[in-house]
């Protein structure tokens, strides 16, 4: 059994309705008895890791729409952690998932419940990756999808995704955050459904990447886990997924949440270090990781809750710094990831030499969406093929 509640006012609605947020505005939780569900660790032996796999603990009622999503990689990183300072480092690749990105996750949920509310369309603005996976999933699920982006500021491979699926795409004249107030009228005026992060359902499935983690470490949790932070769903989300297995008994700690933005656009890390409660949106946003160029992150209210509640923290990086990450991950560890998802990485190295996260923690940085998602910047930082003559002199002299 499960219900919405209003994280400000606290007022309920039954899980019928099909809601975004309430009548004061304020983002909803999904929230289920726990005295109700029976889980213990032995449950999870021997199962393969997918998201459906902690069906329990997710709001969906019909057979889900899947494409076998979750159940990604759990690296342990040496030579990473040696060169950033800290004991213990592990990466949780989500750029391993059907579309590339974490957002599937969220979009097998999402449509799951599209389906089970009767709804005839689904919708998103989308920096790239959620347009990519409501794409997919609204294929597997034969409902005709809509995606709105911001033109021009949209990776290749994330575009390529959403046109080859079958969405319809958009191009807004405009950024993500205008994109988004569009789709949100859009959705209330036509009755389609909106299945950007402010959707409660979407987080649900998203937190699975926290549940995943402790099983994937025999529940021993790390003290710290770092991520890019853009709309500031899936810090929410997973922190969520930790408390959860927390109050279920099944672990001893809930790690503390660590959001990296990029400088250019920061308006989480900015509320952080002023002690605020809420976000002070920026207007112009910019910075090569597209996937968080947000100025004004929906989930900030409760993203902000996260982070105090888990006595955790966040830092801004620059995009010279990100893409140093980017390399490191790619040239260590063998990770190839986009942008954004590079800002852990590059987040956490701060935080180190900052003094912030000792040298003896265990951390767990989540890398968010896949390097072939944006080759285009990818062919910008990397090194350039050499081009010689078709001998084997011109090859040994190159080598040697
Ligand atoms: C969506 C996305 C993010 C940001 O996640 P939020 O939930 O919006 O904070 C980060 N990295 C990548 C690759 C993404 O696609
Ligand atoms: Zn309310």
């Amino acid at each position: 059994m499960y219900y919405l509640k209003c994280i400000e006012c606290g007022k309920e609605y039954p899980k019928t309705e099909v809601l975004y947020t309430c009548e004061c505005g304020g983002l909803l939780d999904v929230i289920y008895d726990y005295s109700q569900i029976d889980i213990k660790k032995e449950d999870f032996e021997g199962i393969a890791l997918s998201v459906w796999k902690y069906a329990k603990l997710l709001p969906v009622d019909r057979k889900p729409i899947t494409i076998q999503e979750g159940g990604t990689p759990l690296y342990k990183c040496d030579r990473l952690a040696e060169k950033v300072g800290v004991r213990e480092l592990y990466v949780k690749h989500e750029g391993m998932n059907p579309t590339g990105s974490f957002k599937d996750r969220g979009m097998t949920v999402g449509v799951s419940k599209a389906l089970e509310l009767g709804m005839k369309t689904i919708a998103c603005a989308s920096t790239g990756n959620t347009s990519a996976a409501l794409s997919i999933y609204g294929a597997k699920a034969a409902v005709p999808a809509v995606v709105l982006l911001p033109e021009g500021k949209v990776a290749l491979g994330k575009v390529a995704q959403a046109l080859m699926h079958g969405a319809k795409v958009l191009s807004i004249r405009g950024n993500f955050d205008d994109a988004l107030e569009l789709v949100r009228e859009l959705c209330d005026e036509e009755k389609i459904y909106l299945l950007n992060s402010i959707n409660p359902y979407r987080l649900e499935g998203q937190k699975t990447i926290g549940f995943e983690i402790a099983d994937q470490l025999n529940f021993q949790m790390p003290d710290r886990l770092v991520l890019p932070v853009g709309n500031a769903g899936n810090i929410t989300a997973i922190h969520k997924g930790f408390k959860e297995f927390n109050h279920l008994g099944l672990t001893d700690k809930v790690p503390k949440m660590m959001g990296i933005q990029t400088e250019g656009s920061c308006p989480i890390v900015k509320a952080v270090r002023e002690g605020k409660t809420d976000i002070t949106p920026e207007k112009n946003p910019d910075t090569i990781a597209t996937a968080i160029r947000i100025g004004n992150p929906v989930n900030a209210r409760k993203a902000l809750i996260a982070i105090s509640e888990s006595n955790g923290g966040a830092e801004s990086v620059t995009d010279d710094e990100l893409v140093e990450a980017q390399i490191d991950l790619a040239q260590l560890e063998g990770i190839g990831v986009e942008p954004a998802s590079a800002t852990s990485v590059a987040g956490l190295k701060k935080l180190v030499e900052t003094g912030v996260i000792g040298a003896n923690e265990s951390v767990v940085c989540v890398t968010t969406g896949h390097l072939l998602k944006d080759p285009e910047e990818v062919i910008s930082v990397a090194p350039k093929p050499i081009v010689i003559d078709a001998t084997m002199e011109a090859i040994r002299k190159v080598l040697y």
